[in-house]
C-alpha cells in the first residue's frame, strides 16, 4: 500500500484480503507459540499516536474511498484503549465510506480491558476480533506454549461478545499431534460450543523448519497426523460441536478437504463429505499444493 509505513512481513486473515491494512503494532507480544513463525523476526512494540496519525493521513490522501480496514500486527488489540479509540475515531472521521474495522486480538488483550473499555472500543467502530483459539485442550495449549488456559479463552470470548464484538475464532487441526488428537478434537469442540462465535475456521497444522515445533518433530517428541488422521480429527471435532448459526470455513490452503457451511445446520453434510474423502483419499488436496 503506497506511502504507508509497514515494518516487516504483514499478515492478515484470509477474509480480510480486500481490506486496507493499517499497522498499529509491530509483531506479537507473546511471540512464543511453538508452531508459529509469523513474527519471529520482529521485536514487539506498539506504534505511537503520531506514527498512526501520519499513516491515517496517507490513507486519507491515497485511499479516500476505503471501506474496510484491518488493524495489524499480531495482537494489535493490546494497544492502550486511549490510542485504539483515537485511531478508530480518526479513521471514521477522515474516511466517510469506511464501513468496517477489524483486528487480531489475544485472550490476554481482552481480559486486560474492562467491560466498559471494550464497549467503548466497539462503539467507536471496531467490529470483528480475529481470535486464535488454536485448541480447547489445556494439554495442547501447554504443549504449544500458548500461555493461556481453555477457561481463559472462553472467558475472554464471552467478555468480547458481551461488549458487542463479532468473533472469528480459529482452531488448528493436528496441533495435539498423534498423542493428543482425540483430546484436541473433543475439548476444542467443547470450547468452541461454549463460545458459539459468529465465525469459526479450522486450519491444518503445517510446520516450517524454523518453528520450534520442527525440532520437537525431529527429536520424535511430536508426531504429526497423517492426512487421514487429520480428517478423522476434524470429523470428530465437528461431530461433537454444538453451534448456532455459526459461519464455518475450513477451506484454507493448508486443509486437505475444503469445507464450508453453517453450523450446526450443515454438520451432517460436512461429515458426509469428510467420510467420502476418508473412503477415497484421491479426493484430498495433494501435499505439494498445500500452503500456509
Ligand atoms: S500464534 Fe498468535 S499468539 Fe502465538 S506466537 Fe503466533 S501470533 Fe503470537
Amino acid at each position: 500500500m503506497g506511502g504507508l509505513h509497514y515494518e516487516g512481513a504483514i499478515f492478515r486473515p484470509p477474509s480480510e484480503a480486500s481490506s486496507l491494512i493499517l499497522q498499529i503494532s509491530i509483531g506479537c507480544s507473546h511471540n512464543a507459540c511453538t508452531f508459529c513463525i509469523a513474527y519471529k523476526k520482529k521485536v514487539f512494540r506498539t506504534k505511537s499516536w503520531p506514527e498512526i496519525e501520519a499513516d491515517i493521513a496517507v490513507i486519507k490522501k491515497n485511499y479516500p474511498t476505503v471501506q474496510r480496514i484491518f488493524l495489524a500486527d499480531g495482537n494489535a488489540l493490546c494497544l492502550d484503549t486511549e490510542i485504539l479509540l483515537k485511531t478508530l475515531h480518526q479513521l471514521y472521521r477522515e474516511l466517510p465510506l469506511l464501513e468496517r474495522v477489524s483486528i487480531y486480538g489475544a485472550p490476554q488483550d481482552i481480559l486486560q480491558k474492562t467491560p466498559e473499555e471494550l464497549k467503548e472500543i466497539r462503539n467507536a467502530g471496531l467490529e470483528i476480533i480475529y481470535f486464535g483459539l488454536e485448541s480447547g485442550s489445556d494439554n495442547v495449549l501447554t504443549l504449544i506454549n500458548k500461555n493461556v488456559s481453555a477457561a481463559q479463552m472462553v472467558e475472554a470470548c464471552h467478555k468480547a461478545q458481551n461488549a458487542g464484538f463479532s468473533l472469528s475464532v480459529t482452531a488448528i487441526a493436528g496441533l495435539g499431534g498423534q498423542a493428543l488428537t482425540e483430546e484436541h478434537a473433543v475439548e476444542t469442540a467443547s470450547v468452541i460450543s461454549a463460545i458459539n462465535p459468529t465465525y469459526f475456521s479450522i486450519l491444518t497444522l503445517m510446520v516450517v523448519k524454523t518453528a520450534p515445533l520442527y525440532k520437537q518433530i525431529q527429536r520424535d517428541e511430536f508426531r504429526l497426523l497423517t492426512p487421514l488422521q487429520d480428517l478423522q480429527e476434524i470429523r470428530l471435532l465437528l461431530d461433537k460441536s454444538t453451534l448456532t448459526n455459526c459461519i464455518f470455513r475450513s477451506n484454507h490452503a493448508s486443509n486437505y478437504v475444503p469445507l464450508r457451511g453453517i453450523l450446526n445446520r450443515d454438520k451432517n453434510a460436512l461429515i458426509a463429505l469428510l467420510d467420502k474423502a476418508l473412503a477415497d483419499p484421491t479426493l484430498l488436496r495433494p501435499e505439494s499444493t498445500r500452503g500456509l
